[in-house]
């Protein structure tokens, strides 16, 4: 039955079985990836529009009573909000939730990351889109100081035990293409799981359209390089396909929106900073929880009528802002 039926967990229309929510804890950042956010940045949500955190916990709070048994934390920047272990913690006081991860580009990690692992974070996603230091000011447009803080992020996150450690890379075509081996080769010796993501089309991305990249062509490449495999990958919820070269520590995955979508194994909703509910990464389809949560204090009528609306996929095309509907970046609802 569609819905939110106690017991049961959360079904759609299509009998996918939601499980997942990744929540937006905030619209900013301290890097601007250049596919990802303007240099001078959005128009930034209201700070007083932000659900507080004791909000955020009682949405999860709720849906976990309906099935909801998986959480990561993003953004923008998950760690440029204060206090952020306060919210892991509330999280991890909720019995059905399984498993807290947060997707960062780490910057913040050495300040942060064992207070979030005290707190019951388990995981961390990495973005990191080049291993050229001087290649960072171009892609993520802040000064060299910055990428070696995101390298001590990385240290960090291994250092505090994080584990598995996914690194998200963004194939971008002439920018960062030459590197795919490189990182390929680190998975051979430490056990980073990298992978590799499809440029998706968003209205503030568009110029980059011709840097699209399907990962189809590096995975033909990195065969070149070793005997790699089908593998089942870390643990987690994500859309990746994964695989090994034999022996490795890691793994090699891609992540493939545009070439091959998998929006009929889609286990997830997305809730953004301000509250509001989205049934998919793309479209606009979303319904508004933070005035439920302020007037009676019940958001299942909302995450129902949400579930009714999830679609049965997105509609992205490249060149097109058209199947984002509307989104000017991913750092408004998170990735
Ligand atoms: N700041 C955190 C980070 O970078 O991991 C969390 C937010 S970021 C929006 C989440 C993920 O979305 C990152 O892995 C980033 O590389 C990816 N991303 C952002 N815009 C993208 C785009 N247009 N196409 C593909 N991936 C994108
Ligand atoms: Fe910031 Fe992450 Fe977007 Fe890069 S991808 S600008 S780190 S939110």
């Amino acid at each position: 039955m569609t819905g939110v039926q106690r017991g049961a967990g959360m079904k759609d229309q299509f009998g996918r079985r939601i499980d997942y929510l990744r929540i937006s804890v905030t619209d900013k950042c301290n890097l601007r990836c250049t596919y990802c956010m303007p240099v001078e940045g959005l128009d930034w949500i209201d700070r007083a529009e932000f659900l507080t955190y004791e909000e955020i916990a009682s949405v999860v709070r709720q849906m976990a009573g309906q099935g909801l048994r998986r959480i990561r934390l993003t953004g923008g920047e998950p760690l440029v909000r204060r206090d952020l272990p306060d919210l892991v913690r509330l999280l991890s006081e909720i019995p059905q939730i399984e498993d807290i991860a947060i997707s960062t580009n780490a910057i913040l990690l050495p300040q942060f990351g064992s207070d979030l692992r005290d707190a019951g974070a388990s995981r961390v996603n990495v973005s990191l889109d080049t291993l050229k230091r001087e290649r960072f000011r171009d892609l993520a447009r802040r000064p060299e100081r910055f990428f070696d803080a995101t390298m001590e992020g990385i240290d960090a996150a291994e250092r505090l035990g994080f584990s598995p450690l996914k690194i998200n890379t963004v194939l971008l075509k002439g920018l960062n293409e030459d590197e795919v081996e490189e990182f390929a080769e680190i998975t051979k010796k430490r056990p980073w799981h990298v992978r590799f993501i499809e440029l998706m089309p968003t209205g503030d991305n568009l110029h980059l359209s011709e840097r699209f990249l399907s990962t189809d062509s590096v995975l033909k490449r990195l065969r070149a390089i070793g005997d790699l495999r089908p593998a089942a990958g870390p643990v987690g919820n994500g859309p990746a396909t994964y695989f090994q070269f034999a022996g490795a520590a890691g793994t090699v995955g891609v992540i493939t929106p545009l070439s091959h979508n998998y929006c009929d194994r889609c286990n997830r909703m997305r809730l953004t900073a301000d509250g509001k509910l989205r049934t998919c990464l793309f479209g606009t389809h979303e319904v508004d929880l933070r005035a439920p949560l302020r007037s009676t204090g019940d958001v299942l009528p909302a995450v129902r009528e949400a579930l009714r609306g999830k679609p049965e996929r997105h509609l992205l095309q490249l060149g097109t802002a058209r199947g984002s509907g509307g989104l000017r970046a991913l750092s408004q609802v998170g990735g």
